[in-house]
């Protein structure tokens, strides 16, 4: 029984208003009443994180446990500004240019809290990771949604057509939910659009380095791009390291001056211990990355066959570690996800909430647990076939 509520209004403000908690983490919450395999929420096994990077964490803890500035560690700023210069060839300026946040959500939400105003037209491409459209609402921004389920491409019309109403353009890239990677020609076009309406670009590269195809650049490589892009990204994916929350936004300065605002009085400093071993993380050897990719990819292929033995339609994604998959029968994607969890033992996420409005007809699988889980959840959906 809910508590009954004191008050004779709706306490709820409009910025929250009319908004759903984050399915993703409630199959999370279902795979767990259930006693599924979780493939839903992307989170990767315990034993991923490269163990210097826990120990230097570990060691932090002893010297470490007071705030950092809110920009984030120096050392942390220098290094990432290092290696997104080897990585992406732009330089970031460690003092102004590179914030640390509480995670990339964190980067993105301040960004948006910073940049736009109400009333401001927010272009993102659908299906979309679902936090970006709360994220609009906080801000009061105008959802502009542009849909690439089918073929999973850019429309160059659409494109064009929204810009001309828009400020804001997010570009998740490699792509969640679909794991599409943009081509470069499309990614130019949406440089040559964001330069004539004069967007603002907020790119989410979460999984920069889970890419399996030779074809991807960064955004911020594409000329002009870097000057008005808030880049976000962060740790979670690439060490394995999500409950740490530790994110960056790399931005130019008069961008990264505004959305520092919003990050110093909303969480003053990303946790310290966990910048400490990101400065351990960063220092890698370049190995580490191509091995991530390789170890993804092979995960990638064992779930994809595996999918298609137990009659189910992936998609083959070209970065990050979700698969779309589309279902036999015509029941509704929640409804599908949630017999896939009583039924099968397996849990996914109903392609439905990565959309602003409105159902689909497929769900997510991550493959961002390890081989044999993945292989365990493979045969119980082929014990349990229900489709
Ligand atoms: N990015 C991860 C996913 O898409 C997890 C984030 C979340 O908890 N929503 O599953």
């Amino acid at each position: 029984m809910p508590t009954p509520s004191p008050f004779s209004r709706p306490v709820g403000s409009e910025r929250v208003d009319g908004m759903r908690e984050s399915v993703i983490r409630e199959m999370t919450r279902e795979a767990h009443r259930h006693d599924a395999i979780n493939l839903s929420q992307g989170i990767p096994d315990e034993d991923e994180t490269p163990p210097r990077v826990k120990q230097a964490a570990k060691d932090a803890i002893d010297t470490s446990s007071q705030y950092t500035i809110t920009w984030g560690l120096p050392e942390l700023r220098e290094t990432i500004a290092e290696r997104y210069a080897d990585w992406k060839g732009v330089s970031y300026d460690p003092e102004t240019e590179v914030t640390v946040t509480t995670g990339t959500s964190e980067a993105v939400v301040s960004t948006l809290l910073a940049l736009c105003d109400p009333g401001d037209g927010v272009i993102y491409f659908e299906p979309t990771y679902e936090s970006y459209i709360p994220a609009v609402q906080f801000a009061g921004g105008r959802p502009i949604p542009l849909d690439i389920t089918d073929g999973l491409e850019i429309d160059a019309d659409s494109l064009k057509e929204a810009a001309a109403d828009a400020s804001i353009l997010i570009l998740n890239h490699p792509h969640n939910p679909t794991g599409n990677v943009f081509t470069p020609s499309e990614l130019e076009f949406v440089a040559d659009v964001a330069a004539e309406e004069d967007l603002i670009v907020v790119t989410d590269e979460i999984y920069e380095h889970i890419v399996y195809t030779d074809d991807y650049v960064s955004p911020v490589e594409i000329d002009g791009l870097a000057g008005r892009t808030v880049v976000c990204t962060g740790m979670s994916k690439t060490y394995s390291v999500t409950g740490w929350r530790v994110g960056f936004a790399l931005a130019p300065e008069p961008l990264s001056a505004e959305l520092r605002k919003v990050h110093d009085y909303t969480s003053i400093c990303a946790p310290t211990p966990f910048q400490k071993a990101g400065v351990e993380a960063l220092s890698l050897p370049d190995d580490y990355y191509t091995d991530l990719a390789a170890s993804y990819e092979r995960r990638r292929d064992i779930l994809y066959d595996g999918l298609r033995d137990v009659g189910l339609d992936p998609v083959k994604p070209d970065g990050a570690y979700y698969m779309l998959t589309r279902y036999p029968g015509d029941v509704d994607d929640t409804e599908f996800s949630l017999r896939l969890i009583r039924e099968a033992g397996v849990a996914t996420v109903p392609g439905s909430s990565f959309y602003t409005e409105g159902t689909a007809d497929w769900v997510r699988f991550t493959f961002s647990r390890n081989e044999p889980t993945i292989e365990a959840a493979l045969t119980r959906l082929d014990e349990n076939r229900f489709w």
